[in-house]
Formats: C-alpha cells, structure tokens, sequence
C-alpha cells in the first residue's frame, strides 16, 4: 500500500469516527484505537491542556485508571516537552530522553519506544497525541505523518467539542496582564514605541477531511498558479525593482514557487483525503520539523522565506486574504511574527510600521536586510510572543539593548520617551557633522570611513560624510544567495556600489565565505565540517583553491571598475605567498582583459588585511607589495587570545583595550614606518569611542567603521590633541595596567571628552 493510500485510510476511518453521533470523549477514545491499530502500536495516548495541565484524555494500552488522573506540566515528561516546544519526538528508546517522566499509574513501563506530536490550535499546542510499542523501533517517516494528520483532525474536534478551555487555547492566563519585559537578539538597532499588531499570517483552517478529492486537487493547482503570477509580479514592484539583495530574495522565492517536489508533496497530502489548506499546512509541518532537526542557520532562513510562500499560498486557496498590512495599520505599530517574508513585510505602510518583533530570525535573514533598508528596528528570536503579548497591547520596543517592554507602567513610558527623545537629539546632532571634517584640535586630518556590505548600505555614505567604504564585504551577496551569485550579478553589484560612491574610494575585500559563514552551495565534499571554523579553511585560503571563485571575483571587480580605480583587500593573509597569488589572479584576469580590448581600471591598488597574528612577524617583506594594509580587530583580536570571537562567554573576557592587543598594534603600527605605506584599522573597536582614542594613540590615522558610528567618532576627533594622546598612551603601554581602560576614561573626562 503506497503511503497516501495508508493516510487515506486512517482519514476515512477518522472520518466515521468524527461523523458518528458520539460524545467528544467517546470520539477520542475511538480515535486512539484507530491510531494504535493502523500503525500497529501498543499504545496511543491524548493529551489535553486543561487549567494549564496536560492531561491525560484518551488511551488505548495504557491503564484506563490513569485516564483524566495523569497530568503532566508544560516541559514536564516527554508530552510535556513535546508540547512546550512545539515539537515532535521519535525516540526508539524512551527511557533515553533526558526528559523522560515515569509515571507508575499509567503502567507504561514495558513500552520502549515513543513517538509523539503536538496538537496544535490557533498555533498553540494544545495537547499531544502519542504512540508507544514494546519493541524498541524508531517509528518511520510515513507513520510521524499520519499521527501529523491525525493531530489537525484532532484539533479541529477540539475546537467544535471545545474540550480545550477557551484561556488555554488563547493563551489568555495569568501572563497577559501586567508589565513584561521579552529579551531576543537585537537584529536592526533603533528605539520604537507603538501598538501590539500581529501579522497573523496563519489561517484558521476550518476543514480538515476533504469532501471531494479532485475539487480540492482544481483548488491548489489554481491556488499555485496564482501564487507564481503574484511572485513574478513582484519583480515590478517599486521596493523589489531596485535589484540587489531584493532580487536574490525574488530568486529564492521563485525557486520554490516552482519547485515540484513541494506541489507533489502537497498533492499526496490531498490524495489522502485532506482538503487543500490541510494539505498544504500538514506537509509546511513536516518540512518544519525536519528543518528544526538541521541546525543550519542559512538553510533556517531559507525556510523562512518558504513559510511565507506557504502562507500566501494557504491564503490564496482559502479565500482568506487578509493579513494585517491588508486591513491597513490604523496607528503606529510594532508588528509581531513568528517569521516573517521580505515581501510581507514590504505589504505594510511605513509611515506606521515602527518596528518589529520576531520570534525567530537571524541577521542573515532576508527580513532584517528588507528592515535594515526600511530603517525600521528589528528584535529577533524573542520567545513566546503568544504568551506575553495581546493584540493592541502597548510596546516599547529598543532594539539597541535586544529588549522590548510590554504593557509599560507610567514611568517606565515616560523614562523610555526621554531616551528616545535624547536619541532623537543625538541623531540630529550628528546628522549635522555630516559635512564637517574629521581634524583634531592639532590640525591632523583622520580619515574616518565606513563599513558596508550591501548596495542598500550605500546609502548611508551621503549621510554621514564618511570618507568612502574603507571595507565592502563583498561576501555578504553570497550569504543572502541561495545559488552562487553569477558573474554578472557581481558586476553589477560593485558597480551599483562605485556609482553610487561616486569621487570616494571602496575598498572591496574578496570573499570571506567559508568556515563559520557556510553558504549553501559550496558542495558537501568541500564544506568538510571545521572543528574549528574561524582558523578553518575559510577566505583566501579557500578563494585560493576554489580558484573559479576568485577568478569570477576578480573579473567581475575589474569590469566594474573600468575606467576608475580599483582598491582590492584580501581577508586572512597569513603568510606573503597567499598575497602573490591571490594578486596574480587579479593579473591575469587584467591582461586578459587588455587583450580583449575591454575596458579596465585606470589602477588596481592591491591591499591585505591584517588578521592573523603571523603576517606581523614578516611585515617588512609583505609591506614592499602593498597599496595599504588595513588591521581587522575581530578576528586578529581572537586570534591574539585564543578566544572565539563567536562564543558568547568569552565575548568580555578579554579587552580589547589590553595590553597585548594595544602592544601589538603598536608594534605593527612601527613597523609601517619609511613604508609609506598607510596602516587603518577596519574592526569593530574602531566605532568605539574608547577604543578609537587608544588606536589614535597608537598612531593610527584611518578608521573604517560601521555607518551609525561615524558621527561620533567624528565628533570625537575634533576634540583631541594627537601629541598630548599619544604621549599619553605611549607612556601607558611602556609600563602598563591589565588594561588601559582606565586610564584612557580618566584622560577623556578630565578634558571633557564624552566616550561612553
Ligand atoms: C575583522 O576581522 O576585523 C574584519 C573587519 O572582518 P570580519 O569582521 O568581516 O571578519
Ligand atoms: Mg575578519
């Protein structure tokens, strides 16, 4: 029997029981036969929330004394973690969990193995529906989808018996009252203060078995064309149409719009007696718990852009269109999500749109470079919104601090309006440095530059006056990409980007992909799983062997700067050799260029990145072959410590203001003396104010930082003397504290110098 056909027949006894004239629990105590009969399992079990309480409904091989007895707490058990995470479990051996709960009266100490699911209702999990056998198997791919069907039919059961009190299926208990504070990652920085909206691009689906199979089969197969027209469309919308990252997302959505395995999947899901919404939210289930199992933060953010063209798909067939944009936001808003799609997000009017709270997300999502470009404030992976958070509740929302406050008292209101009103001021102040040149009190020209790695951040140079893009991550096109960018997108990329530059110089560093920034597409045999990835085989150590990689870099860089000047920057140089080779590509690339008679860079200025503590110890032979060498601190500073720039714990442990970091640069600051050769700093402790008055200390005279720390690193050069600093710092680092912390903050205040 094919595995619809089997699914076809648990629905249509599912459909009898559901149909009869029994009572809510003589349909689950049928159920639970069903179930336990058609995947030959010992025992089948229901369990529903009651007064916030798992509680045991239905069984089929467990003792029926323990019926409406056993009850379990959110996270407690193995039904209970099941519920509390929204997750299934399939486990050959139970009593292996970490989190499984014997429970004697239940005598179900002879079952080894355990598969469970959630039940979930209005996209709460209101209950879990589980099998267990003696035998000790993993249950199989189709046997986790029939107990998934199973449980849709089950809460629809539930909602028409109304076995789930109405506070727990709403989540409407003790948390929704009061004032609550949610932590998440802070995603796009601002401060934001509106209106509970969620997006609730779910749809209720009010009917799970299908009536007329073929009727349901015309309703997707219309439902997808219609999609694949709307997606296609959106190639002509203002916000998609000016290319670039926007582009890639339309790329993505389109590959799986048209993807056949996802409309077969969908069809098999209808061939077992769903409708069509069910079928398309029961096989969108599944894929969501395979995802979870991958731990895979780029293929987790392409998942979330299929979430949203499931969504719209769900939307489409059942009619119900609306999502909140489409009923308009009647004041200022923080939209709630589960996750998100750029193109749901694009749907919202942004007058009133203020900011924005996922449970989910990740940097790299194509929501937060949607967002990042809307300017609006983004908090991710903020846990149990449902929970927390009414429609219409008030929020404060300060993405800078990774916090959102929910139901605010009076004060905390009037504290939060004083902030961003500050902030407000503090904006408008820096905004009128933006012309103003960054000279110290002793006449010596700083260069202050920006980071960037996106055509939407090009926007950011006009406004804050920076001195050009002293590091352009080219590889960040790679990351938001589902295929390898082609080598006319590239072009067109750097292109954009020097255009939009105009008379200011860009340093494109090649592509740091690799180790920790895994892309999809480097295939599996060339991803080898690092232990230990920021030392892996990442940048140009693997640019240098994926040499295809480098060569489309390198003529794609060259194309676009034809007629201007070109600044390359290689990541991770460790040894002299890497540069030559890295820069012989470039050659060749060039004469063959020259020879084609195309148009080519008036010059190419070749630089390298100091990141790896080695290339210091041979910079007198590496200096002679540069244009400029530029220090990357986030790596180079873990690199220093031995300590992963990545792992949270060690995140403030060591300062970047120690002694070793500062002796260091020192060093390497000396060693570009009579090279002529200029010497900036591109990590993040440059935006720092702190941190860039010890590096101007140093001697350090360019500074590539991220776009909102411009102003006030700007602002901060224009009040210091260079000689008194350095005299300072050099005295310090001769004979110096743990750290110059300090000593540097002291410096600063005595002469008023603001450096929070
Ligand atoms: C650095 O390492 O300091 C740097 C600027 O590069 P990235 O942060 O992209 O590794
Ligand atoms: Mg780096």
């Amino acid at each position: 029997m094919t595995a619809a056909a089997a699914a076809r027949e648990i629905l249509t006894s599912l459909h009898e029981v559901m149909a009869s004239r029994m009572h809510a629990q003589g349909k689950l105590d049928s159920v639970v036969d069903v179930i336990g009969t058609s995947l030959d399992s010992e025992a089948c079990s229901i369990y529903l929330l009651r007064d916030s309480m798992l509680e045991l409904f239905a069984t089929r091989g467990l003792n029926q004394s323990a019926v409406h007895v056993t009850r379990m707490a959110l996270g407690e058990g193995l039904t209970g973690t099941i519920a509390a995470n929204n997750e299934m479990l399939n486990l050959a051996e139970a009593k292996a969990h970490p989190d499984f709960l014997y429970r004697p009266e239940t005598g179900e100490d002879k079952f080894h193995s355990f598969a469970g699911v959630p039940i979930v209702y209005r996209e709460r999990a209101v209950g879990v529906l589980c099998v267990q056998h003696v035998d000790p198997r993993r249950y199989e791919e189709v046997e986790i989808e029939a107990l998934q069907t199973t449980a849709m039919v089950l809460s629809e059961l539930i909602a028409n018996a109304e076995l789930v009190d109405e506070e727990d299926a709403s989540g409407l208990s003790e948390g929704l009252t009061g004032t609550q504070s949610l932590s998440g990652l802070t995603l796009v920085k601002g401060l934001a203060a509106g209106r509970a909206v969620y997006h609730q691009p779910r749809v209720q689906i009010e009917q799970i078995m299908a009536d007329d199979i073929e009727l349901e089969r015309q309703r997707v197969y219309r439902a997808f064309d219609k999609m694949r027209e709307q997606i296609d469309n959106m190639t002509s919308q203002a916000e998609f149409g000016v290319g670039g990252e926007h582009e890639e997302v339309l790329e993505t959505y389109k590959m799986f719009a048209y993807d056949e395995g996802w409309s077969r999947r969908i069809n098999e899901a209808i061939d077992s007696g769903l409708t069509a919404e069910a079928a398309i939210e029961r096989v969108q289930q599944h894929t969501r718990l395979r995802m979870r199992q991958i731990d895979d933060p780029l293929l987790a953010d392409r998942m979330h852009d299929l979430e949203d063209l499931a969504n719209r798909l769900v939307r489409i067939v059942s009619g119900q269109l609306g999502t909140a944009a489409s009923q308009g936001l009647r004041r200022d808003t923080i939209l709630l999500a589960r996750n998100l799609g750029p193109a749901e997000l694009l749907e919202y009017d942004k007058r009133k749109l203020k900011g924005v709270i996922l449970a989910e997300g990740s940097l790299t999502a194509h929501v937060v470079i949607v967002a990042r470009a809307m300017g609006v404030p983004v908090l991710g992976r903020a846990r149990g919104l449902r929970g927390l958070i009414r429609d219409g509740d008030e929020i404060l929302l300060d993405a800078d601090q990774a916090l959102a406050t929910v139901r605010p008292s009076n004060s905390m209101a009037e504290a939060f309006e004083d902030r961003f009103a500050k902030s407000r001021l503090r904006r408008a102040a820096y905004a009128a440095l933006r012309d103003v040149e960054p000279v110290t009190k002793c006449g010596t020209r700083i260069e202050v530059m920006m980071n960037a790695g996106l055509r939407d951040d090009m926007s950011s140079l006009p406004l804050t006056g920076a001195d050009g893009v002293g590091l352009f991550r080219t590889e960040f096109q790679f990351l938001v990409s589902a295929t390898l960018p082609k080598r006319e997108q590239q072009t067109r990329l750097y292109r954009d980007v020097l255009d939009a530059a105009g008379d200011k110089p860009v340093v494109f560093r090649t592509v740091d992909i690799g180790g920790d920034k895994a892309v999809p597409y480097l295939s599996s045999e060339e991803a080898v799983h690092d232990e230990n990835p920021a030392m892996g085989w990442r940048a140009l150590r693997l640019a240098l062997e994926r040499e295809g990689l480098m060569k489309i870099q390198a003529r794609s860089l060259i194309e676009a700067a034809g007629g201007r000047t070109l600044n390359v920057m290689f990541p991770m140089v460790s040894e002299p050799w890497e540069f030559d080779e890295a820069k012989k590509v470039f050659e060749e690339q060039l004469g063959f260029m020259k020879r084609a008679k195309k148009k080519v860079p008036v010059e190419i200025r070749y630089g390298a990145m100091l990141e790896v503590p080695a290339l210091a110890e041979v910079l007198d032979l590496l200096l002679p072959k540069l244009s400029f060498l530029s220090v990357g601190t986030n790596d180079l500073t873990q690199f220093l410590f031995a300590a992963d720039r990545a792992n949270p714990k060690l995140a403030e442990r060591y300062d970047w203001l120690s002694a070793p970091i500062l002796r260091f640069l020192q060093r390497v600051e000396r060693g570009t003396h009579g090279s002529g050769i200029s010497l900036g700093v591109c990590g993040e402790m440059g935006g720092r104010r702190l941190e860039a008055l010890a590096l101007l200390g140093i001697g350090i005279r360019r500074l590539s930082i991220t776009p909102a720390a411009i102003a006030p690193i700007k602002d901060l050069v224009r009040q210091i003397n260079l000689d008194e600093l350095s005299a300072a710092v050099e005295g310090w680092l001769a004979d110096p504290a743990a750290n110059l912390r300090h000593e540097l903050t002291e410096w600063a205040k005595q002469r008023d110098i603001e450096v929070d």
